[in-house]
């Protein structure tokens, strides 16, 4: 197997072709990193070669390094990774180098390197340690290093040479935020030299090859006098760049993603040193990262399992069922960005209200996303039409015939489900599948109102339905394998990221995310500063406090689940305390965001200043307050001992879900890699003594479930009882 090949023309131009075979995007292994030192080496040594060529044979340039060398590489320790690294380092040097005299910087060969697509993570990282970068004029392309959206950043030198060729400034949303961007935005960006027409790209390479003199070899790093842009840090302007830089970080972060803080590291210090110091110490800290069991977790989460789940870990072993014609009913907030999230993926949509003026409405909010694309020239005109030319608004049921599969987003009330059901059975086929995008309605009763209960099943999308990457399926008793095969199928078109569970009252995300809203709400009632409340889940990586979520979500939606809630668990419901709180506030109109009040306060223009202060008034602040570790104890594990429960019960199967579901779903600390990924981390044994210490405190909500606590006994963790399988990154 061969990833990388050579050949070269009668102009003395090599070309190095990555192809790795057998797959359908370049991802860079050990040993294709040790063939492109080989071909390097031959080219650099061969005298009929005057520069060289590096490509792609695929219509991407690559899609990034492979997970697997990254687990290989831990598993030998850390010398093993700062080795391993230094190792690709020396590699990298050697084709930035290209064989010039060190001190004269003259007798290099001149290395381009010509991208057709893509080129993410390593697959910029060696184009940058190229002496010029050309991309092909593909829009579709990505460029980028989006390493530290899993936890890690990029340690292929990645980070020294876009810091030093940009500075740090100009780098931060490339490096620290992960920022992609198409070719023509990646040259005006600076992270690549030129843009070419797709068919002239090689010609144009090798035109500059052939053209290129010395100078054009060495990299401002390695030529007297470089100056980083924008001031190294003891310079006046250097210094503003990383205090400013080192407080937006811990703003961002919290403290809690050490790649981030690690990443902000290695620049600082690589500045004050000569180039091949700053890669031992970018090594050291991507070394340090690696060790630290936050990014196994978030790489085996958000990239390893994340794609699993994509590509149908959990789906029925049956043919294709993707969906040709999708039928729609209720053009309210959910059914809109249903239809509007299916066209945009190719399907022709049927979307039907009760009054074609709420149709309409619907369609129109389709329009106005497109438009928003069109502002932010991510769409084209010709897209938008087609897109909307895919939806048609109606109240004509008839119009349904043909689809099969339709999903049901109307009032959440079981009577006005169960009369759309009745009437699409009565417009559809045998072969549609009926679906139901409930928040809290059993999936089993719904199923009751429908003559196929084979055919129906729970998709339960987030909102905004354009935004949020999660998809819930959720099995009824008596749903089959097609129907999960075709929810499983839409979801793949669309390009989401499905979880399957069994049906039980808040299926999985909010079963979990109800109690933290809840816990947050009990501590306001028992005096805990509202402020420490907020502050403690985001220092515990929560992108928003209870608090605040309650207000985004809205307090009468609060209102409505509790009562529900409470009148189907009788005398068992646990949360009255949180009602108190709960209805006091809605009771004074204090709905939330959309209401501009709630436990926040809001200007005129609904923008959130703080607070409300009359909190206070109503909740007393007690004397002694908790510390911050107990009051994170309580949010986390409100969610925490839920998703064991889930799993207890069976509504999980799948605890890769369970992690991928909570961080997408409702944003559970994203560092932690998921609920089950974060009790691993902190060990079974270590969670039931803070279980024990939290129940004693506040009551039984927080025993540990059975589970945990034979888990705990034998100091076994999730991933290795549950999902052994996984190979942790
Ligand atoms: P919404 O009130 O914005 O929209 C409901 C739409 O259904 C309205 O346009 C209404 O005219 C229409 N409708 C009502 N009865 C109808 C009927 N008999 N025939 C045809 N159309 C009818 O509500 P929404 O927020 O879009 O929620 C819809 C469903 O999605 C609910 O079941 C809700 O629980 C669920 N859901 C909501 C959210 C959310 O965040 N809002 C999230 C997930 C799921």
């Amino acid at each position: 197997m061969t990833d990388f090949t050579m050949t070269t023309d009668a102009d003395g131009i090599a070309t190095i072709t990555w192809d790795v075979p057998a797959k359908s995007m370049n991802v860079m292994s050990l040993a294709g990193f040790a063939e492109l030192d080989a071909a390097m080496d031959a080219a650099l040594a061969d005298p009929g070669v005057k520069g060289i060529l590096i490509t792609s044979g695929k219509k991407d340039f690559a899609g990034g390094m492979d997970l697997n060398v990254i687990a290989e590489m831990r598993a030998g320790g850390a010398q093993a990774i700062f080795d391993g690294v230094m190792a690709m380092h020396a590699v990298l040097r050697k084709i930035e180098r290209a064989g010039m005299d060190p001190k004269t910087l003259k007798g290099g060969k001149p290395i381009a390197a010509a991208l057709p697509g893509t080129a993410l993570g390593i697959g910029l990282e060696l184009p940058l340690a190229c002496h010029r970068i050309f991309a092909a004029d593909n829009p579709k392309a990505k460029i980028g290093l989006p390493e530290i959206m899993v936890g890690i950043f990029p340690g292929a030198g990645g980070t020294t040479r876009l810091a030093r060729k940009m500075g740090a400034m100009m780098a931060a949303p490339y490096l620290l935020e992960g920022k992609l961007s198409d070719p023509k935005s990646a040259k005006a960006g600076g992270l690549i030299d030129e843009v070419v027409a797709p068919d002239a790209l090689l010609a144009r390479a090798k035109e500059w090859l052939l053209a290129a003199t010395d100078a054009d070899l060495v990299k401002p790093w390695d030529a007297k006098g470089y100056k980083m842009p924008g001031g190294a840090p003891y310079h006046p302007a250097g210094f503003m760049t990383f205090v400013g830089a080192s407080a937006m970080v811990l703003g961002k972060t919290m403290g809690v993603y050490p790649a981030a803080k690690a990443l902000l590291s290695a620049v600082y210090e690589g500045a004050l040193v000569p180039f091949d110091t700053a890669l031992k110490i970018e090594a050291r800290w991507f070394t340090h990262v690696l060790m630290n069991p936050s990014s196994t977790a978030m790489i085996r989460s958000l990239f390893i399992n994340k794609e699993a789940l994509e590509k149908g870990a959990n789906r029925p072993a049956l043919t294709d069922q993707s969906v040709q014609k999708l039928g729609v009913i209720g053009a309210g907030m959910m059914g809109a960005g249903i239809a509007y999230v299916s066209a945009n993926a190719g399907i022709q949509v049927v979307l039907i209200d009760a009054t074609q003026e709420a149709a309409d409405r619907g369609r129109a909010h389709a329009e106005s996303l497109l438009d928003k694309g069109i502002a932010r020239r991510k769409v084209t005109p010709e897209k938008k039409a087609e897109v909307l030319a895919r939806i048609s608004a109606t109240t004509d049921y008839a119009a349904l015939a043909g689809c099969d599969l339709v999903v049901e987003a109307v009032f959440e009330d079981p009577k006005v489900k169960a009369e759309v059901t009745a009437k699409v059975e009565a417009a559809t086929g045998p072969g549609c599948i009926l679906a139901t995008n409930t928040s809290t309605l059993p999936i089993t009763g719904l199923a009751r109102a429908s003559t196929r209960p084979e055919a129906f099943i729970g998709i339960h999308f987030f909102s905004p339905v354009d935004k949020m990457n999660l998809v819930e399926i959720i099995r009824g008793k008596q749903t089959g394998p097609t129907a999960v095969a075709k929810a499983l199928d839409f979801v793949r078109q669309i390009r989401k990221t499905p979880i399957v569970v069994n049906d039980a009252r808040f299926f999985f995300a909010n079963r979990c995310i109800i109690p933290y809203i809840n816990e947050g709400i009990r501590m306001v009632a028992e005096g805990v500063e509202p402020a420490l409340v907020e502050n403690a889940a985001k220092l515990v990586g929560m992108p928003l406090g209870p608090l605040q979520l309650v207000d985004e979500t809205s307090i009468d939606l609060g209102v409505k689940i509790a009562k529900a809630t409470r009148a189907a668990m009788g005398d068992a419901y646990p949360d009255g305390a949180v009602d108190t709180v709960l209805f006091a506030m809605a009771d004074a109109g204090r709905l939330g965001k959309k209401a501009n009040a709630g436990f926040y306060a809001y200007d005129a223009q609904g923008k959130r200043e703080g607070l409300w202060p009359g909190l206070a008034t109503a909740h007393p602040v007690a004397a002694s307050q908790p510390d911050l570790t107990e009051v994170q104890h309580r949010l986390l594990f409100a969610q925490v001992l839920e998703a064991v429960r889930a799993l207890e019960d069976g509504v999980l199967t799948d605890i890769r879900e369970g992690d991928v579901g909570a961080i997408l779903g409702w944003g559970f600390a994203p560092w932690s890699g998921g609920p089950f990924s974060w009790l691993d981390m902190i060990g079974t044994p270590r969670a039931v003594e803070i279980c024990d210490a939290l129940a004693a405190a506040h009551g039984p909500r927080f025993a540990a479930p059975t589970l945990l606590r034979e888990m705990a006994a034998g100091n076994q963790q999730f991933y290795s009882r549950f999902a052994p399988q996984v190979n942790a990154a």
